[in-house]
């Protein structure tokens, strides 16, 4: 069931006081139009009605892609949350059923590329492990750490995986094609160590922090 309200925002340029139509519960099979827009990261951006000025909302969010058997639960850590975005982990999972994924986020970016990375019927464990190749990968060809890197969508005709790489704040957001022998070279590092860190019904945090492990495991 996909749940919604409104969000007043004060507009940070003109002071109007706009209102947002804020999406707690996201289902992909009934809202499809919804999805693809946190998808495109569209829903998380409001213009003031008098200014037009751009202002991004970030606010917490459960989006259940149940075709995929796939239940991200967003929320920034440490954020207060509100009853009904309380999550209740052991009741969710109990209600999807065993064999579903289950992963957690802390920043509206990883929702957005995982909520694609579905979409495309990748796997999420091998992308958020290649991640960490790729960042790597640009560091040693440019000098520098990029500052973002994501995954954006698959081109089939070529049998590629597209990126948007960020490098630093002022620079320009630039696309990256990676041959999708990446992606599927991945999978034999995670192979002995899936179980234990990307369980099915069981929440998984997509984090850094997992894919680290994943690889050093591997
Ligand atoms: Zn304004």
């Amino acid at each position: 069931m996909s749940i919604r309200s409104e969000m007043p925002w004060p507009c940070m340029n003109c002071g109007t006081v706009n209102h947002a139509q804020v999406w707690h519960a996201v289902n992909v099979a009934q809202d499809p139009r919804i999805a693809r827009k946190v998808q495109d990261g569209s829903l998380f951006r409001a213009v003031c009605r008098s200014c037009g000025f751009q202002a991004g909302l970030d606010y917490p969010i459960h989006y259940h892609d149940p075709a995929r058997r796939s239940y991200c639960l967003y929320h920034q850590l440490g954020q207060a949350l509100a009853p009904e975005d309380q999550p209740d982990l052991q009741d969710i999972a109990g209600k999807v059923g065993p064999e579903y994924r289950l992963r957690r986020v802390y920043d509206l970016d990883s929702l957005m590329e995982l909520s694609r990375v579905w979409r495309d019927g990748l796997d999420d464990a091998a992308i958020l492990a290649l991640r960490l190749l790729l960042e790597a990968q640009v560091e040693s060809h440019r000098g520098a750490r990029p500052l973002a890197l994501r995954f954006d969508h698959l081109e089939v005709d070529v049998d590629a995986l597209e990126y948007v790489l960020v490098m630093e704040e002022s620079a320009p957001a630039e696309s990256m094609t990676v041959p999708a022998v990446f992606y599927r070279n991945v999978f034999p590092r995670l192979e002995a160590h899936r179980e234990r860190l990307f369980p099915t019904g069981r929440w998984v945090e997509w984090t850094r922090e997992t894919a680290r492990q994943a690889l050093m495991a591997g």
